[in-house]
């Protein structure tokens, strides 16, 4: 059966077709298409159509699809059971593993998806602390946890909401929002809420409304305001996590958080998420402590083994090093593509985090990224698929580098984006 058949036959049992809003081709032109099997760069689709895939399932796939490693990993843990509500020794070693990864934190909770990492360490912050308060900003994601849908980016953007319906005002009366990039701003808002404010929220490179990478003050302001003032600092790494560096943008940044969120790599593909902090203040979470957080599956035995299988190939000597060199050219080519053909872009790069906006400079708060280039991001984005190349349906959206993308890959990529861009001139 054909995408269109499945398509067809999909709007009418799932809503808007999809499971997740952001794989609607809402700000893209044409419908979704049908995946059916996939491995390494490649995805093909149910009319027989491969691509070069640069969305890699939203940033999971850092080993690229069908990982030879991570599906052995996977389909052992699952031979022995595949879930046993009790303990198993799989959580051990990934938290191990994990904790290996991340030394400022002593103890991990795993949780089954990345919003759910969020609203525990957001639950979690507030028992600790003892106040109400958290600090987001205009364009991070934090997941879809009723209190952090305030102007939060990507899906969201790509549909005009500044936040959602059905989620009642005292909800969001106790999140604060500000603008990104905006160290004043913070520091007044501190200094008048300081003492209430539980946590701030920030996503250390926001990857959720394109790229906005942020001047290095402006995140040691975050640092010093909630240190100041007795509030914690929750990175949300649930896509930068494993992905920026072997020890996530802490690393790279050099700031320590009090709390981190992870997600997406550290399944390897499968529902992970997790949250991490010191011993004290996870003394508060539940068995230890009176803040209640708990799941059915968390800590399944086969997620576990591919988020294992998936970090052991990632901590080898040189993997990052790689990543870093692919994106750069990639980076590169694509910067070179639109030069030449005249067309004005920026191609913003996070190691093997990527965005194009067709902009003259890279922006750094949501309200500095032109919505005009959404159209032209749209048109991009059709002329690569009828090229083989299959970049994530919205100009919001970022793309990632995977291990499993070569040299070959990327000058295809590039050669099929200097096409389109010469096509319009
Ligand atoms: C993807 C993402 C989430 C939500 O994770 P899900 O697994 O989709 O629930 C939260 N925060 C950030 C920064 C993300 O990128």
């Amino acid at each position: 059966m054909s995408n269109a058949a499945w398509w067809e036959r999909a709007v009418k049992v799932l809503p808007g077709g999809v499971n997740s809003p952001v794989r609607s081709f809402k700000s893209v032109p044409g419908d979704p298409l049908f995946f059916r099997k996939a491995a390494g760069s490649r995805f093909t689709d149910e009319d027989g159509d491969s691509y070069i895939d640069w969305c890699l399932s939203w940033g999971p796939l850092i080993l690229g699809h069908a990982d030879p490693d991570v599906h052995a990993a996977a389909a052992a843990a699952m031979a022995e059971g595949a879930s046993f509500g009790a303990p198993s020794r799989r959580e051990v070693l990934l938290a191990e593993a994990f904790l290996g990864r991340l030394p400022h934190f002593d103890q991990v909770r795993f949780v089954s998806s990345g919003t759910e990492a969020v609203m525990s360490a957001v639950r979690l912050a507030r028992g600790f602390t003892g106040r109400d308060v958290i600090v987001k900003f205009t364009g991070c994601y934090h997941g879809h946890a009723d209190h952090l849908l305030v102007d939060a980016g990507s899906g969201l953007a790509t549909f005009g909401t500044p936040s959602s319906g059905g989620v009642p005002a005292g909800f969001t009366a106790t999140t604060a929002v500000l603008p990104l990039d905006d160290v004043e701003g913070l520091r007044e808002f501190f200094a008048v809420h300081g003492k209430e404010i539980a946590a701030v929220i920030v996503e250390p490179f926001p990857a959720n409304s394109g790229l906005l990478i942020q001047r290095p003050e402006f995140m040691q302001a975050c640092r010093d305001l909630t240190r100041e003032h007795g509030a914690l600092l929750i990175f949300d790494e649930v896509i930068t996590g494993f992905r920026v560096a072997a020890g996530g943008a802490a690393e790279v940044l050099g700031i320590t958080p009090d709390m981190g969120t992870y997600g997406k790599i550290i399944g390897g593909g499968f529902p992970v998420g997790a949250y991490a902090t010191s011993e004290e203040i996870m003394s508060h979470i539940s068995p230890l402590g009176p803040v209640y957080q708990a799941g059915t599956l968390s800590g399944n035995p086969v997620a576990m083994a591919a988020g294992l299988a998936t970090l052991e190939k990632t901590g080898r000597p040189g993997f990052y090093e790689d990543l870093e060199r692919k994106g750069a050219l990639l980076q590169d080519g694509l910067t070179r593509a639109a030069s030449d053909a005249g067309v004005t872009a920026t191609v913003v790069r996070q190691g093997s985090l990527f965005w194009t906006v067709f902009q003259d400079t890279a922006p750094r708060s949501f309200t500095a990224i032109d919505p005009a280039g959404m159209e032209t991001y749209g048109r991009l984005h059709r002329a690569l698929i009828e090229r083989g190349v299959y970049l994530a349906p919205s100009g919001w959206e970022v793309g990632f580098v995977s291990a499993a993308h070569s040299d070959e890959d990327i000058a295809a990529t590039v050669a099929a984006v200097a096409e389109t861009f010469r096509s319009w001139s």
